[in-house]
C-alpha cells in the first residue's frame, strides 16, 4: 500500500488533512469519489442576466475593491463591466482582495447572482484568468467533500497523480469475468478514472454503475461472511408477559396505534420463543418506535434481567433517558435507569459502570460508550440500537457480545426502505413495520420556494420566534469550499445575524464539532436559550424538540426527498401548527416539481418512490436519496436495481465457490479481506 505522502505535492500538512478525510493510502484516495461535478458554462452577458443562479461573467473590474465592516462581517465590494452593462460584486470576509484585485483587471468572475435592494449583485464569486476559465468550460469537474485547509484543487491534483500511479502498476481486475459480462460492468481501470474525470455523461454513468455494483457486491459478500460466523441462537431468557408492563401500558397518556400494537405482539412473541430475538423495527419518523423499545426494556427488567439501548448521538441518548425516567416516575414504575455517554466525567462514568455491574440498574441507555467503556453487565438479556442506520455494521454485534449468553436483539430504523431491499440488507433479521402515525398530529404546512422568498421567510421566522417558538435552518455544508453553490452553516449564521432582529439568539451545529460542543448547543436549543438553530443534517437523527415549529432548508435541491422528509420530521411534534420552507436555489421546472412531491404526501416510502420515478440517471449527480445509509457511492434507493443484481450475483457465486477458493477468485478473495478490514466498519447501515 502506498501512503498518500508518496504523491508529488502532498506534504506533511496535506497528509494530515487527507487523514482527517479518512484517506491514508493512494488506493483510498482513488475510492474517495467526488460528491458532485461542476459544469462551468461560458460567461454570460451582464446586460442579459435575469434569474438568480450561479453565473460566470467576463469583463473589467471597474475599481479596486473597498471593504466596509457591517456588524461582524467585512464586506468587500466593487463592480465588473462588459460591453452590455455593469454589475455590483460583493465578497464577505475577504479583505485581502483589496490588495490583489486592481481596478482595470480583465477576468472572469463566477458566483451566485442574487437580487438585493432592487438590483442584481454577484455574491462571493471566484476569480479566474481568462485562459484558465476557458480550459474549464464544458468539462465535468469533480467536486470533493473537503476539510478546512484542503482545497478542491489540491484534491483534484492528488487524484490525477494517483491515477497515473495506478496505471503504472496496473491494478488487476477483481470482479469475476462472468459477473462483469452478465451485468455489463465496465473494467476497473476505466471506471476509477472516469468517476473522477468523466469524459462525458455516458462515461460517467458507465463508470458509476460498475463502482456501485462493486460496492454492493463486496458489502453483501462481507455480511454473508459475518453471518456464517453467527449461527442461530437459542433463547436463553424466555419471558412470558408481566403485569407491570401491562399496567405501564394502561397508564400511558395515549393508546398504541394498531401498528404499534402489532409490533409489540411480535416482540412479545419473540421474547417467549425458542430462538433469541433478532428483529428490525422499521417505522417512519414520528411513528412512535421509542415506546416499543421502552416496553421491551421494561419487560426484560421485570424478569430480573438488564436491557441496554444504544443511540447514535449523545443528544438522543439523553433524550431517551429523560423520557423513560419521566414516564417511570409518573406511573410509579420502580425500575432503575442509568445513562452512560462518552462526554460524562470519569467519576460519573465510574458510578454508572458500578451500578450496571452490581445490577442496581435495570435499564441502561447510552451512546457508543456502551461498547467502548469497560462495562460489565449482569444478566444482559436485550440490546437495542436506535437509528441503526447511523451505526457501523459491527457495532450492534459488539453490543450483543456484552451478554454472557445469546441476547435478544432489537434494531430500530427510520429509513423507509422497501421490504425487498430490507431483506437484502438486513438478511439476518426479522422485520416489523410501524406503518401508521399516531392520530393526534397537526399536519405540517409546506412550501417550496426560490431564494427570492428569503426576506419573507426571515420575517416569518421572526414572527414565530416572537411567539416563543423555535426554528431550524438547514444548510448542506459546514465550511466554505471552492464550490459556492451550497449555503454553509457558518457563513449562513453570520448572515442571519445581520438579517434577523437583534433579540433572536442564533446557534450553529454541525457534524465536525466536538461531542461536548454539540451537546451544549443542543441543550441550549432544548431549553429555548437558542431560538434559531443553523445546522447541517446532524439534527436529522431522532431529535425531539416539540417547541420547534419551523424547518427551513436551504439548497433543498441538493437533498434526496427521503432525507428532506426526515428533516421535516423534526417539526410537527407538538400541539402547535408547524411549517416547512424548502428553499431551492434553482428555478428549474423539474427541480421544483420534484420538491413539490413533499407537499402531496407525508409518507416517507411513497415520497422516495415518486422521487425515483421522476428522475433519470444523469440526475443522480450530487443527490443522495437516503442521506443516511451511506455507502460511499451507491444509494440504496436510486440504485435499488443494481443492489438486487449484486445480491443475485453473490448468491450465484456462493453456489459455485463459497470460500472463494478457486484460482479465478483469488484476486477477489484478497480484495474482500482488505475491504472487511478497512472499509466495512466505516459504513453506516
Ligand atoms: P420515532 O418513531 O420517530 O422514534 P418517537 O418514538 O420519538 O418517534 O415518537 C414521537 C412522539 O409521539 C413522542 O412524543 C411519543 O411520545 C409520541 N407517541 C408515540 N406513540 C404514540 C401514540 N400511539 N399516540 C400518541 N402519541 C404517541
Ligand atoms: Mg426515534
Amino acid at each position: 500500500m502506498n501512503a498518500i505522502r508518496s504523491l508529488k505535492g502532498v506534504g506533511e500538512k496535506a497528509e494530515q488533512l487527507f487523514h482527517k478525510l479518512g484517506v491514508e493510502t493512494v488506493e483510498e484516495l482513488l475510492h474517495y469519489y467526488p460528491r458532485d461535478y461542476e459544469i462551468y458554462d461560458p460567461p454570460e452577458e451582464i446586460g442579459s442576466l435575469v434569474i438568480t443562479k450561479i453565473v460566470a461573467v467576463e469583463g473589467v473590474i471597474e475599481r479596486t475593491p473597498t471593504a466596509k465592516k457591517i456588524k461582524n462581517l467585512q464586506v468587500v465590494t466593487t463592480s465588473i463591466r462588459d460591453a452590455t452593462g455593469s454589475i455590483p460584486v460583493t465578497w464577505y470576509n475577504m479583505v485581502f482582495l483589496q490588495k490583489v484585485l486592481r481596478g482595470g483587471t480583465r477576468c472572469v468572475l463566477r458566483g451566485r447572482l442574487v437580487f438585493k435592494g432592487m438590483q442584481f449583485t454577484l455574491e462571493q464569486p471566484q476569480i479566474f484568468m481568462l485562459a484558465d476559465y476557458d480550459a474549464l468550460i464544458h468539462v465535468m469537474q469533480p467536486v470533493y467533500t473537503l476539510t478546512k485547509g484542503l482545497s478542491n484543487h489540491a484534491v483534484r491534483k492528488a487524484v490525477s497523480q494517483a491515477l497515473e500511479k495506478v496505471e503504472v502498476c496496473q491494478r488487476r481486475e477483481y470482479l469475476p469475468a462472468d459477473v462483469r459480462e452478465k451485468y455489463e460492468l465496465a473494467e476497473y481501470n476505466f471506471a476509477i478514472r472516469q468517476i473522477h474525470f468523466p469524459k462525458d455523461m455516458d462515461s460517467f454513468v458507465t463508470a458509476r454503475k460498475r463502482l456501485v455494483f462493486e460496492e454492493f457486491f463486496l458489502f453483501l459478500l462481507a455480511i454473508r461472511r459475518l453471518k456464517e460466523a453467527n449461527e442461530i441462537t437459542r433463547n436463553a431468557y424466555p419471558m412470558e408477559g408481566s403485569e407491570e408492563t401491562e399496567r405501564f401500558l394502561k397508564s400511558l397518556p395515549f393508546q398504541l396505534t394498531k401498528a404499534q400494537e402489532r409490533v409489540w405482539r411480535e416482540i412479545q412473541h419473540d421474547l417467549r420463543g425458542e430462538k433469541a430475538m433478532n428483529r428490525l423495527i422499521q417505522g417512519d419518523v414520528g411513528s412512535g418506535k421509542t415506546i416499543l423499545a421502552v416496553l421491551a426494556l421494561l419487560e426484560v427488567a421485570n424478569h430480573g434481567c438488564q436491557g441496554a439501548m444504544m443511540a447514535p448521538t449523545e443528544v438522543l441518548a439523553k433524550q431517551h433517558y429523560e423520557s423513560i425516567t419521566t414516564w417511570f416516575r409518573e406511573y410509579g414504575i420502580e425500575k432503575k435507569v442509568v445513562l452512560l455517554t462518552g462526554s460524562m466525567t470519569a467519576k460519573e462514568k465510574k458510578l454508572a459502570c458500578e451500578s450496571i455491574a452490581s445490577h442496581t440498574s435495570d435499564i441502561i441507555i447510552g451512546t457508543h460508550a456502551l461498547i467502548q467503556e469497560k462495562v460489565v453487565y449482569d444478566r444482559l438479556a436485550l440490546v437495542i440500537t436506535d437509528e441503526q442506520h447511523r451505526f457501523g455494521v459491527n457495532q450492534r454485534e459488539l453490543l450483543a457480545e456484552k451478554g454472557e449468553e445469546a441476547v435478544h436483539i432489537l434494531v430500530m430504523s427510520a429509513t423507509p426502505i422497501p421490504r425487498t431491499l430490507a431483506i437484502i440488507l438486513y438478511g439476518d433479521l426479522d422485520i416489523s413495520v410501524v406503518d401508521e402515525l399516531p392520530a393526534n398530529r397537526v399536519p405540517i404546512k409546506n412550501c417550496v420556494v426560490n431564494t427570492s422568498y428569503r426576506p419573507q421567510a426571515y420575517r416569518f421566522i421572526e414572527k414565530e420566534a416572537a411567539r416563543g417558538h423555535q426554528i431550524y435552518v438547514i444548510c448542506p455544508m459546514v465550511e466554505e469550499s471552492e464550490s459556492m453553490e451550497a449555503e454553509n452553516v457558518e457563513d449562513y449564521a453570520d448572515r442571519l445575524r445581520t438579517e434577523l432582529s437583534d433579540g433572536i439568539t442564533i446557534g450553529v451545529l454541525h457534524g465536525k464539532m466536538r461531542p461536548q460542543q454539540k451537546n451544549s448547543i443542543m441543550e441550549a436549543f432544548e431549553k429555548n436559550e437558542i431560538q434559531v438553530l443553523v445546522s447541517t443534517t446532524v439534527v436529522e437523527v431522532g431529535v425531539n424538540v416539540p417547541n420547534a415549529t419551523v424547518m427551513m432548508v436551504e439548497n433543498a435541491e441538493r437533498f434526496g426527498l427521503a432525507q428532506l422528509h426526515q428533516l421535516r420530521g423534526r417539526v410537527g411534534r407538538g400541539k402547535e401548527q408547524s411549517y416547512c420552507i424548502f428553499v431551492s436555489s434553482t428555478d428549474k421546472k423539474e427541480t421544483m416539481e420534484r420538491l413539490k412531491i413533499l407537499n402531496s404526501s407525508n409518507d416517507g416510502f411513497y415520497i422516495a418512490n415518486e422521487d425515483l420515478r421522476l428522475r433519470g440517471p444523469g440526475d443522480l449527480l450530487g443527490i443522495r436519496q437516503s442521506g443516511s445509509m451511506e455507502f460511499s457511492i451507491g444509494d440504496i434507493f436510486s440504485d435499488a436495481a443494481i443492489l438486487t443484481d449484486a445480491a443475485e450475483a453473490v448468491s450465484l457465486l456462493a453456489a459455485k465457490d463459497v470460500g472463494l477458493e478457486m484460482e479465478e477468485h483469488a484476486e477477489l478473495s484478497r480484495y474482500l479481506k482488505e475491504y472487511m478490514e478497512k472499509r466495512l466498519d466505516r459504513l453506516n447501515l
